[in-house]
């Protein structure tokens, strides 16, 4: 779509927008700034999207286009407006559609999500919850910075969530459930700025360049700490997002974190036709016997460098992270191997066991032999969480069907090119 500049607007409507403009940076004055960077794009009703339903949002894209339907400044009020343009500056500012999980399909969580009911944007269920848990981080942030929500708000709270989450962390929590979110809550679009699928509205439009756009980010990060030393009232998820631009170090765990859920949630929608379970038609048929659905809980080992190089510190560290995300994604013990390696296999053992775990084994590392005895696992796992300094060799290629993530101890380690790599460094361990 080619999209319309503002002047395209009658007057009236011209000045609404400009207002809600002021109205939200007055309200959120140090997303002000940030607020300006937004290029509005008209994007004319037709019949199917006068019905308010796609673009009542909004919706922004990730080159920070932001896209007016005039129907919609004409039936929202002016904080209306101001609401949900700041919200979509949260989504574009934090990067959510960068963060997207890319997981399998739980269609069953989203109401509707099967009988058509969103024809018009045609999100998949995912995009649907991914979504709402950026909504409710976002919107608890809005709300304490004194905004009022619409009735389409996703908070935490109504979600049955934890307050003050992030967005990854609400998304594990959410398709843990079996119960649908409510359509209220998951109706509304936020466009590509969410989640980094393409909408049919989107213009054409060169795009704010990354550059800019990272500029914007710290610029609005110093606002925020510079708001904070003098009026104290930054919602603490601002806070948070101002220290992690900011700050030099990248929070590891939370990378992990998102790194060992992707890995799992890739495994968990990963459905097999399997003969283990009867399937219900079979009785029909008495002579055959028909695959049934067999949806496999994910096994995961941990690969753990005990080389001379790696203190015991660093390592219990990010033991214990990786630990915390399997129980908080709910895979047991029974469900994960531990093995410590030198320049061979030294012992293989269960998760509680991490105690007993001889750790500096000390002699040279490779971790190849720790990979090959992982993946010759039965089970075989879905997931190889390694821990390592990365002063190793390392298999030419990842083991077949199974997700690698490395967690990184050393900066001049070099990890292989064909794993996820998470660098766990001195700095960021506080
Ligand atoms: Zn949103």
């Amino acid at each position: 779509m080619s999209g319309l500049h503002l002047d395209a607007l009658p007057p009236e409507l011209r000045q609404k927008w400009a207002a809600a403009r002021v109205w939200a940076a007055h309200r959120v004055p140090y997303l002000a700034r940030a607020l300006m960077t937004l290029d509005p794009v008209v994007v004319p009703d037709t019949e199917d999207t006068d019905d308010g339903a796609a673009l009542r949002r909004f919706p922004a894209d990730v080159g920070w286009h932001i896209h007016i339907s005039p129907a919609e400044i004409g039936r929202q009020s002016v904080p209306q407006i101001g609401f949900w343009l700041l919200h979509q500056l949260t989504h574009v500012l934090r990067g959510h559609a960068a963060q997207f999980p890319t997981a399998g399909a739980r269609p069953e969580l989203v109401e509707g999500a099967e009988t058509g009911l969103f024809p018009l944007t045609g999100r998949t269920p995912e995009q649907q919850v991914w979504n709402v848990a950026t909504d409710a981080e976002i919107n608890d942030d809005l709300l304490m910075a004194g905004l009022e929500l619409p009735a389409d708000a996703a908070m935490p709270g109504a979600l049955g969530l934890p307050d003050n989450g992030l967005a990854e962390r609400y998304w594990s929590l959410l398709r843990e459930r079996t119960e649908p979110i409510e359509a209220r809550l998951s109706a509304g679009d936020c466009g590509t700025g969410c989640d980094g699928r393409p909408r049919p509205w989107n213009c054409d439009w060169p795009g704010v360049s990354r550059t800019t756009a990272q500029l914007t980010a710290l610029d609005t990060a110093r606002r925020i700490r510079d708001h904070q030393r003098t009026r104290e009232d930054v919602p603490g998820g601002w806070r948070r997002w101002a220290d992690e631009v900011l700050e030099p170090t990248v929070n590891w765990r939370r990378q992990l974190a998102a790194q060992i859920r992707r890995g799992i949630a890739d495994t968990a929608g990963r459905v097999d036709y399997t003969y283990r379970k009867p399937s219900r038609r079979a009785g029909s048929l008495p002579d055959v016997v028909l695959p049934g659905l067999h949806q496999a809980l994910p096994v995961v080992a941990v690969v753990i460098d005990t080389s001379g190089s790696m203190s015991d510190s660093m390592l219990g560290q990010s033991l214990a992270e990786v630990s915390g995300v399997l129980r908080a994604v709910g895979i047991g013990r029974d469900r994960i191997t531990v093995m410590s390696v030198d320049a061979r296999v030294y012992r293989a053992q269960s998760l509680h066991r991490i105690s007993d775990l001889r750790l500096g084994g000390g002699g040279g590392s490779d971790i190849r032999v720790g990979i090959a005895a992982a993946a010759a696992l039965k089970p075989a796992p879905d997931l190889i969480v390694v821990l390592t300094d990365g002063h190793t060799p390392w298999p030419d290629a990842p083991p077949p069907r199974t997700r690698v993530v490395v967690g990184l101890l050393d900066p001049a380690g070099l990890p292989p090119d064909w794993a996820t790599t998470v660098l766990i460094s001195d700095q960021s361990r506080k």
